[in-house]
């Protein structure tokens, strides 16, 4: 089986930093997280970070810093893992849908000038795929605005607009670790903001509203979550970290070999801007109007090829669709007709498109 996606990261990479961590006997809160955490600040160009569970619960906290509650909304970009328009629901808060762009597959700057209502207390903008296109304008708009912008870079981490890497585009910006991203610690995530008067909420927060050290002098000043990441996953976390700009220069490699052979028979690839770094933390495709997209899934597996979706109209999901009644168009457009393939160095692109091409009658 072709599969879509292989880790980044081996036993041996990790073996010896892991040998002394059991030596040592300090599974969290040891030197490997405080050093990942300033490797995220240092990549991004962030001056504070954070490391978290989760993207979801990074997300989650972004929102309760905001106070987002009953009442409000929070503008989101529909076409997205479901995570992205949760949390604002579990606030209590309304998730207003924000349609796409066909080509980037990021929110419209239009679809959010006329998502925003006086009820609007902040924008949830993802970088669908990794891609950041458009990202530099949406932060002008909602600085216009006055309107606090979180960056869901759940899938972002190595990508980059003009110059700016994600991590310092927004507001504050919410990485995920998960297998299905480029950088991984099994589970995972991490936070980057600007604003240092928010530094010590977060650290509180994040760990049960203490504040000092453990032990003697620990005080308990607010009340808070353990949403922490552990030793053994900043260590997984730091290795990749370290590679992953040549990471990045393989995959858009893999990607041009893909759009060379794709691109003639119709297939469209997500459009990226051209000052953009993009990690292609998926290679995602719109297959052409004569192609059944979730037909060519399944043939493509007869022949051993792993293929999926590319990601969800969130406006369109059962719970979402039922609460809401607000379907975006090029959202739900895209989550018909869009394929992800497998990306990654030494894929055997050629048997893949060849298959391709032949299960689409090209
Ligand atoms: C993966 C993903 C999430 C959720 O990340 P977790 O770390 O699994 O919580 C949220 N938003 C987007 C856009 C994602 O791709």
């Amino acid at each position: 089986m072709i599969r879509l996606i292989r880790p980044y990261i081996s036993f041996d990479e990790v073996e010896a930093d892991m040998r002394r961590m059991f030596d040592s006997g300090i599974f969290t809160r040891g030197v490997n997280v405080e050093a990942f955490r300033a490797d995220i600040a240092a990549y991004t160009g962030a001056p504070h970070a954070f490391l978290a569970t989760s993207a979801t619960t990074a997300l989650w906290l972004c929102l309760k810093r905001l106070n987002i509650g009953p009442g409000d909304e929070v503008v989101v970009s529909d076409f997205s893992f479901p995570a992205t328009a949760n949390v604002v629901e579990d606030l209590g808060a309304r998730p207003v849908f924000a349609d796409v762009s066909l080509d980037t597959y990021n929110m419209l700057p239009e679809a959010l000038e006329a998502a925003i209502s006086p009820r609007t207390r902040a924008v949830i903008a993802v970088d669908v795929f990794g891609n950041p296109t458009g990202m530099g304008l949406i932060a002008e708009i909602c600085r216009a605005r006055r309107l606090p912008l979180i960056e869901d870079a759940a899938c972002a981490i190595g990508s980059s607009e003009g110059g700016k890497r994600c991590g310092v585009i927004a507001d504050m910006t919410c990485f995920s670790f998960h297998p299905r991203k480029l950088l991984t610690t099994g589970e995972g995530g991490a936070i980057t903001i600007h604003n240092p008067d928010w530094v010590e909420w977060f650290n509180r927060k994040l760990s049960h509203g203490a504040q000092g050290m453990l032990g003697y002098g620990l005080d308990f000043v607010d009340f808070g979550y353990n949403f922490r990441l552990s030793e053994p996953q900043a260590i997984m976390g730091r290795v990749q970290l370290r590679k992953l700009d040549a990471i990045v220069a393989e995959r858009n490699q893999v990607r041009k070999a893909y759009i060379e052979r794709l691109a003639p028979a119709g297939f469209v690839p997500q459009q990226i801007g051209a000052d953009v770094v993009f990690n292609v933390q998926s290679l995602v495709f719109r297959v052409p109007e004569r192609v059944d997209r979730d037909q060519l899934i399944a043939q493509l597996r007869e022949d051993g090829i792993e293929s999926t979706i590319g990601t969800y109209c969130m406006s369109a999901t059962t719970y979402f669709r039922a609460r809401y009644d607000n379907v975006q168009p090029n959202s739900e457009h895209l989550q018909r007709t869009t394929i992800t393939l497998p990306c990654y160095e030494g894929v055997d692109i050629q048997f893949v498109c060849d298959s391709i091409l032949q299960k689409s009658n090209f």
